[in-house]
């Protein structure tokens, strides 16, 4: 069996972590070390390792991410706008293999991202 990820463990109960959204498919907790002033992680209870590893049956589950990203965003007052990321792979600096979409508001964000 694999080990399981520090998501898995944290939606499991296993160890702390700053819920602040759960339902049947996912969660919602902030990030440890925060990029921005609001950085949270939208986590779906399926441990998938990485974009890579979406399959067809997948494609409601990554919709709901979104769905909830966008309400969680409203929640914690980012009129002004926010970004959403997944990194993938170790280019994009993916370091949790267990897929998060990144919400990240509350500054002004540059671009091209680092
Ligand atoms: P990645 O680099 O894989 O896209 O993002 C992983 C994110 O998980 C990082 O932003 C990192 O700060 C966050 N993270 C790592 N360990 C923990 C933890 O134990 N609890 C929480 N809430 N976030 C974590």
């Amino acid at each position: 069996m694999t080990e399981k990820t520090i998501f898995q463990k944290i939606l499991d109960g296993e160890i702390e972590g700053d819920i602040l959204y759960e339902d049947d498919r996912c969660a919602v907790l902030r990030d440890i070390n925060p990029q921005a002033p609001t950085h949270v992680l939208v986590v779906p209870r399926k441990p998938i390792p990485s974009l890579d590893h979406l399959t067809d049956e997948d494609e409601h589950l990554v919709g709901h991410l979104f769905t909830v990203a966008a309400k969680i965003a409203s929640e914690e007052g980012l009129e002004g706008g926010y970004r959403t990321v997944f990194n993938c792979g170790p280019d994009a600096n993916q370091t949790v293999p267990h897929i998060h979409l990144h919400v990240l508001g509350g500054r002004r964000m540059s671009w091209p991202p680092g």
